[in-house]
């Protein structure tokens, strides 16, 4: 008998795009929502960029104010006309300390890669902590979008200030344990600049990580050094890492 040492029952639609895991541009936005430009400037500006793929990560909601399906085939028709991989994918937001997810079962079949992230002000960190075991749990989820922030509100420019000093090692550790476990990717979120040792500890922790852009706009492509320029990753943990 063959014994897979990766003996995890557990299947991601994500597995299918292994290959794109280092070198894809994750998470991008587009003008059906806070986006700026179509799906086809991005995709055009990503090709440009050299990226074999590109994974989009639009904003969703149980209720959706545009055309989920006009989105695929926009995504479609860029796909036949450029020469990148161009993979449909969702960001939707964790809504309560069960993991629940604001999206559709509908929008969740059709999308190839779900991201789930925190975008409300948490009220109650203990709440938080079950949210976030919860939503590992929910087999819909594949990304934990911008891991690092626990939003406590809002900027004057719309970015969310985060909640600190954040989670302890030790409940981050456990966390990514069970992220790894449940084989959910975790990101090293460029416009949110997650700390280097929080991705060191999902590392350690056997998780998969990828780097993800938040693009909204070509120019976040076209000048891409002084967008990685702006990540200045720093640590999150006075605590030394063994
Ligand atoms: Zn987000
Ligand atoms: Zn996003």
């Amino acid at each position: 008998m063959i014994v897979n040492k990766d003996d995890s029952m557990i299947v991601k639609k994500w597995e299918k795009y292994k290959e794109y895991l280092e070198n894809g541009l994750w998470h991008v936005h587009t003008n059906y929502t806070d986006g700026k430009n179509t799906v086809f400037e991005m995709c055009q500006k990503a090709q440009e960029k050299g990226f074999p793929a590109i994974i989009f990560a639009e904003h969703v909601r149980k209720t959706l104010n545009y055309n989920f399906d006009d989105f695929l085939s926009d995504i479609a028709k860029a796909s036949d006309k450029l020469d990148i991989k161009v993979i449909p994918g969702c960001e939707t937001s964790i809504m309560d300390s069960q993991g629940n997810l604001d999206i559709s079962e509908e929008v969740a079949k059709k999308s190839e890669v779900v991201f789930a992230s925190f975008h409300r002000p948490v009220q109650n960190y203990a709440d938080y902590l079950l949210s976030v075991v919860n939503m590992l749990k929910n087999p819909i989820v594949d990304v934990w979008a911008h891991p690092n922030i626990i939003p406590k509100g809002l900027s004057s420019t719309g970015v969310m200030i985060p909640l600190e000093p954040g989670m302890t090692v030790e409940e981050l550790q456990t966390i990514m344990t069970l992220a790894a476990k449940n084989k959910i990717l975790i990101e090293n979120n460029i416009r949110y600049k997650t700390p280097k040792d929080f991705i060191d500890i999902a590392k350690i922790q056997g998780v998969r990580v990828i780097t993800a852009y938040d693009a909204h706009r070509v120019g976040d492509l076209d000048n891409l050094d002084e967008y990685k320029g702006s990540y200045i990753p720093k640590n999150q943990f006075s605590l030394p890492l063994v």
